[in-house]
């Protein structure tokens, strides 16, 4: 998966719904054949783009603006030359075809808000790293669910989608997502060649999370919930 900066991401996310005078449920892909696709969704749009839009200038993103409004079939000529002179970016192997990079805008939190307050109230706005919700997996014939993950090699926070729900009270995705920042912050020590992610300082830090005790009880009480039993 490519490395791309965060700050874009929230840079489309505001700017899109702004230019386009309604929501925008923005996905970033890393398609390798729809480089746009727009459906209606609710009162907006659900709009999924390639990640060459990451580096959009204002022409081409008022351009894009437009297309979504007017549901016309093709593309104006910015956005083609746009995709045209971008077009080395594109995935040449057809195997990973329409694979997510980045989506954190779900039904009900939007991880980059999230991540924005978790950053500002306890790592004085300094990790800067991506986060998307997971893939929609079945979780069913499962005891465990894998709530959230950070990859090393990627850098890149992952929350499962069965935390997207109404019944997910804001303070458990935030001590979740401060978790896996603490991973991005702490980084992965290697210990006679294991993997040592959960160190003592690592535990001391996430019991700074103020809703630590309420998020591990909340955790026990609605795992068989989030299982879908
Ligand atoms: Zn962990």
């Amino acid at each position: 998966m490519e490395k791309f900066n965060r700050k874009d991401v929230a840079h489309l996310q505001e700017n899109l719904p702004r230019l386009v005078k309604k929501p925008v449920n923005l996905t970033i892909t890393d398609n390798t054949h729809s480089m746009i696709h727009i459906r209606p969704s609710g009162s907006g749009y659900k709009v999924r783009l390639h990640h060459m839009f990451l580096e959009a200038d204002s022409e081409v993103l008022n351009s894009l603006a437009r297309f979504v409004k007017s549901r016309n079939r093709k593309a104006p000529s910015v956005l083609r030359n746009f995709v045209a002179v971008n077009s080395h970016k594109i995935k040449q192997s057809p195997r990973k075809a329409r694979q997510t990079i980045v989506r954190s805008k779900g039904r009900f939190f939007d991880l980059n808000a999230l991540f924005d307050q978790v950053n500002r109230e306890y790592f004085a706005n300094e990790i800067d790293c991506p986060i998307t919700w997971g893939a929609n997996r079945k979780v069913r014939n499962q005891n465990s669910i894998k709530l959230a993950s950070y990859s090393d090699r990627t850098k890149t926070i992952r929350v499962h989608p069965a935390l997207d729900k109404s019944y997910v009270p804001k303070y458990v995705i935030m001590g979740i997502v401060y978790h896996e920042m603490l991973h991005h912050h702490l980084g992965v020590e290697h210990r006679n060649g294991r993997k040592m992610a959960h160190t003592t300082r690592f535990r001391q830090l996430e019991a700074r999370y103020l809703h630590y005790h309420k998020l591990q009880a909340w955790k026990e009480r609605n795992l068989h919930r989030l299982l879908g039993r």
